[in-house]
Order: structure tokens, then C-alpha cells, then sequence
């Protein structure tokens, strides 16, 4: 088709580079307008009562918004900013500049289809044409060696048979240049919005936090960059990544990711490089292997719609979890009286990260612990991670919540036997829960077990200055 002026409409795909509906749509010669709408559905409150897209998140989002509009302004273009419903927005604006076709990237989930869907259904009532491109997995879906509907559920099997069968395409350049119309067409480009805008308030700095996290492409790259060359971490990452404290142990490249500002492919060439230039070893090949597990998420995602999202997820089991009100509160505000959960979680509520092996605790802690509604700690995690991924966090949700496709049982973690594995000496407790942090050792992790002179020395009283634990987790590690 020839186009004379192509809106490119970015969702969670923030970037210049690989980014194939701008790609494309630059090389066929027409007028390019690229587009952000922000969708006031995406910062509502939920039914729990916080917001959909916390405080980090939003941060996160506006940064990489700037950041893209300043990559799009050094190749000639520019970022429109709108507000509203995308679905209507984007078509209302597109009438009004006269473009014949809207470029975006294809999602999985039900949010994202209920606004591509009708966006799709309108341009096509109105003679726009739209163009929806694969873009957020390290394998194209059109390379899978298998249809969607029979995607392997179990994801070893998954992994092997892409492994085997399938290539990672390259990745695609980032346009030369950008042909965005004159001033004429679009005076007014639209300002960022503000984060109070949705009634959030700018995170404070916490000096504990693994790293800064800012959003954007330039910062996502200069992470890679910092992460494999400059600090040489690639070739341990296997060794280091069930870490827990400061930004080495593992990429944090998450983050990025999630909103496309890097995209997998890229990540993947840099480490098929890294091989060549620097060591190709098992590190090496694991932050591919994490690649993939983020891949299996999305095409479950994709072959399983909304169950996902439901109590009984992709096993329809039945409905027999709690739901009560003031423990998951106090599972949120890590005041659960487990210090390695709480420590967690107050990384968490603080700085708007926690690692795998924290979440991993948290979350088994929460659905077999407690036998809390798992959906409240996705949703939770939703609101609160910087790096929420849709697919990825209710995908891992249901995988520990047992309603996934977890070939294991009973995914119980427990939690002082990790905490002695991943945390011998207390040192990332004492980081987060500073009423604890004179306790010695690994005593720390079970206060429940130290005598009343111990606690007493260390300034702690049970019930008083830190809580007594939710559950009895006495003599089990
Ligand atoms: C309950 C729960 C919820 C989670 N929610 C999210 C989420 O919302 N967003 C998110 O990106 N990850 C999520 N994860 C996966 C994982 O914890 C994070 O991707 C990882 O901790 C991010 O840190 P990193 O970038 O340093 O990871 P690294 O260890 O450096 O891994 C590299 C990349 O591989 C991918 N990856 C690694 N582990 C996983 C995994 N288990 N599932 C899917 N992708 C993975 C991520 O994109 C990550 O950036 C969740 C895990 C659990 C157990």
C-alpha cells in the first residue's frame, strides 16, 4: 500500500531502535506522526485500593516518554502527546491530520486487545488503514515451531523445542532520519503530563535501593553497556543472580524491558557479542535462558486470554483462598513479623524493585503461608513494581499460586531455609528492617527463637518494636 502519512501509535514499545512499526513505516517514504496516548484507565484505583500503576511506575513511564521524544526530535521528528482513550484519541486525531494509516505494536491481554480492537474497528469505518507488528519477544511469533493453540505448556519443553528450532531474527536499525510534517499540520505537540496529574506524589529518593532506575532507551542502553562492558558482570551472572542486595547481581534490565524502551533481540545481539569479544560461558547463555522464560509468559498469555487473570487460572481450580483484608495489609507494608519477608517487601514499597528470589518468597509466603487470594499480591505487584510486565507478573503469579502450568505440585518456598541459603549472616534484613538490625547473624531471620536477653540487648521486643510472626515457622529449616 502507499501511504502518504502514517501515525506510528507507541504502547509499550518506547524505543527508536528495533523498533519495526517505525522502522517500517520511515522506509516507506510518507509523513510520519508518532504518537502516546495516556490512557487515564491505566492510573484508576483498583477495587483493592491502590492505584493501578503506582508512584515508580508512573516516574518510570514519564521518563521514557521524554526520553523517546527527545531520540524522535534528534532524527527529525517529533512525539505527540494525547491524552484520553487511545481507541478514540489516536482516531480523532488521525481524522484531523488526514493519516491513512496507524502503525502500532500487537499485545496479548485483555486491557490492551480491548483498546486495539475497537482502535482497529474505527480506522477501518473511517478508511484508515492499521498495520499491527510482534514486537516485544525475543522469538517472533511467526517463527514458533508450533501454532499458538498448541504452544507446549510446560516451559522446558517450550524452551528446548525453540531452542532447536527456532532463530532470533535481527534486530532492526533505528530509522535515519524521521519525515514529520510542518507546523501547519500539528502546531501544538502536547506536554508531558505531571505525576501528581494522577494524583501520585514524586518517589523520595532511597539510598538502599538496588540502583537508579531512569527511565528511558538512553538509560536502558547505557544499563547494557555499564551491566556487560564497563562492569564485566555478564560472565557471573549465573553465579550472582539470586542476589539480593545492589545492582550487580543481576541485569535489572527488567524494567526497561517491560515498556519496550530495550528490546530482547537487542539484549540478545549484545550478548551473542559479548561472547566473541569478552567469554561465552554458562552466565552467558542463562541471561538468554531468562529471555526465554519471559517469551513463555507472553505466548501463554497469548494462547490462554483472560483465564490468566482469573482465581482458577489457566487449571480452573476451584476457589478456596481468604481474603482477608488486614493480613494482606500487613503483607503489603512488610509488618508480617517474618523478617525475610518483610524485608522484601519493604524493598519493595521503598524503592519499587525486589529481586527473583524476593519475589519468589513473597509470594509463595502470601498464597501458602497465609491463603490469600494470590490475584491481591499480582495485583499488588502491578501497582508497586517499576518493572511490571503484564504477562510476566501474572504469569509468575500463577505459576506460584499453583493455578499455572507448573509441572511441580506445590511450589512451597520455605522461607527460612532461603533466607539461610540466600542470606546467611542477616545482612539484607538488617538493610531493610533497621528496628532488627542488632541482631546478629542469622539469628535475625527468626527472632521468635532467641531469648529474651538476646532480643532485649539488641533493643527488640516482639509485639512492641517489631511484630510477633503471622504464622509459626518455628524449628523448620
Ligand atoms: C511473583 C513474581 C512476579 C514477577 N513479576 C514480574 C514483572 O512484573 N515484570 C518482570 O519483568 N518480571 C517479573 N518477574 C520475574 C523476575 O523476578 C524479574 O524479571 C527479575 O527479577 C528482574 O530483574 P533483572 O532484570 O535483574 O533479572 P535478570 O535475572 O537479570 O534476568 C534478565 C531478564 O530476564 C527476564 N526474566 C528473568 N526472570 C524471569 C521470570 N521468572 N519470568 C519472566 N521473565 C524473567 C526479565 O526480563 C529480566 O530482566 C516476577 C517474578 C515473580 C516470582
Amino acid at each position: 500500500m502507499n501511504f502518504k502519512r502514517i501515525i506510528v501509535w507507541f504502547r509499550n514499545d518506547l524505543r527508536t531502535r528495533d523498533q519495526e512499526a517505525l522502522y517500517k513505516a520511515c522506509q516507506t517514504g510518507a509523513e510520519v506522526i508518532p504518537v502516546y496516548c495516556f490512557d487515564p484507565r491505566h492510573f484508576e484505583a483498583t477495587v483493592l485500593g491502590f492505584p493501578k500503576t503506582g508512584n515508580y511506575r508512573t516516574k518510570f513511564l514519564l521518563e521514557s516518554i521524554q526520553d523517546l521524544r527527545k531520540n524522535l526530535q534528534d532524527l527529525g521528528g517529533n512525539l505527540v502527546l494525547l491524552r484520553g482513550k487511545p481507541e478514540l484519541e489516536v482516531i480523532t486525531f488521525a481524522e484531523r491530520i488526514g493519516a491513512d494509516a496507524i502503525f502500532f505494536s500487537e499485545e496479548v491481554t485483555a486491557e490492551e486487545r480491548n483498546v486495539d480492537k475497537p482502535l482497529e474497528k474505527a480506522a477501518w469505518s473511517k478508511g484508515i488503514a492499521t498495520e499491527s507488528f510482534w514486537q516485544s519477544t525475543l522469538y517472533h511469533i511467526d517463527d514458533l515451531p508450533f501454532p499458538v493453540a498448541q504452544i507446549p505448556e510446560v516451559f522446558t519443553q517450550f524452551r528446548k523445542s525453540v531452542e532447536k528450532m527456532a532463530a532470533v531474527h535481527s534486530t532492526y536499525p533505528q530509522p535515519s532520519s524521521i519525515n514529520f510534517p510542518s507546523k501547519d499540520l500539528i502546531p501544538l505537540e502536547g506536554t508531558l503530563p505531571d505525576i501528581t496529574t494522577y494524583g501520585l506524589e514524586e518517589p523520595e529518593a532511597e539510598h538502599r535501593s538496588v540502583m537508579q532506575f531512569d527511565g528511558g532507551e538512553s538509560a536502558g542502553l547505557r544499563r547494557i553497556q555499564s551491566y556487560f562492558w564497563e562492569e564485566d558482570r555478564l560472565k557471573f551472572y549465573k553465579e550472582t543472580r539470586n542476589g539480593l542486595i545492589g545492582s550487580d547481581y543481576s541485569s535489572k534490565f527488567s524494567a526497561w524491558l517491560a515498556l519496550g524502551c530495550i528490546s530482547p533481540r537487542t539484549v540478545y545481539e549484545e550478548v551473542k557479542r559479548y561472547e566473541k569479544e569478552r567469554k561465552k560461558n554458562q552466565s552467558t547463555y542463562w541471561l538468554v535462558f531468562e529471555l526465554i522464560w519471559r517469551d513463555y509468559f507472553r505466548f501463554i498469555c497469548k494462547k490462554h486470554g483472560n483465564q490468566v487473570f482469573h482465581i482458577g487460572g489457566i487449571k480452573h481450580q476451584e476457589d478456596s483462598w481468604r481474603r482477608d483484608n488486614a493480613d494482606f495489609q500487613r503483607w503489603c507494608e512488610g509488618q508480617t513479623g517474618v523478617p525475610f519477608v518483610d524485608a522484601n517487601m519493604r524493598e519493595l514499597k521503598y524503592s519499587g524493585f525486589m529481586s527473583n528470589r524476593g519475589r519468589q518468597n513473597v509470594a509463595s509466603f502470601l498464597v501458602n503461608d497465609l491463603g490469600i487470594d494470590w490475584t491481591w499480591g499480582a495485583s499488588y505487584f502491578e501497582s508497586q513494581l517499576i518493572d511490571y510486565d503484564v504477562c510476566s507478573n501474572w504469569g509468575n503469579w500463577m505459576y506460584v499460586g499453583g493455578v499455572g502450568n507448573d509441572p511441580r505440585e506445590n511450589r512451597y518456598f520455605n522461607i527460612l531455609r532461603q533466607g539461610k541459603n540466600y542470606d546467611r549472616n542477616g545482612d539484607y534484613v538488617r538493610l531493610w528492617i533497621p528496628e532488627l538490625s542488632k541482631l546478629n547473624g542469622f539469628g535475625i531471620h527468626h527472632p521468635w527463637d532467641l531469648s529474651t536477653a538476646e532480643l532485649k540487648s539488641a533493643g527488640v521486643i516482639l509485639g512492641a518494636t517489631y511484630p510477633q510472626a503471622m504464622v509459626d515457622l518455628e524449628g523448620v529449616y
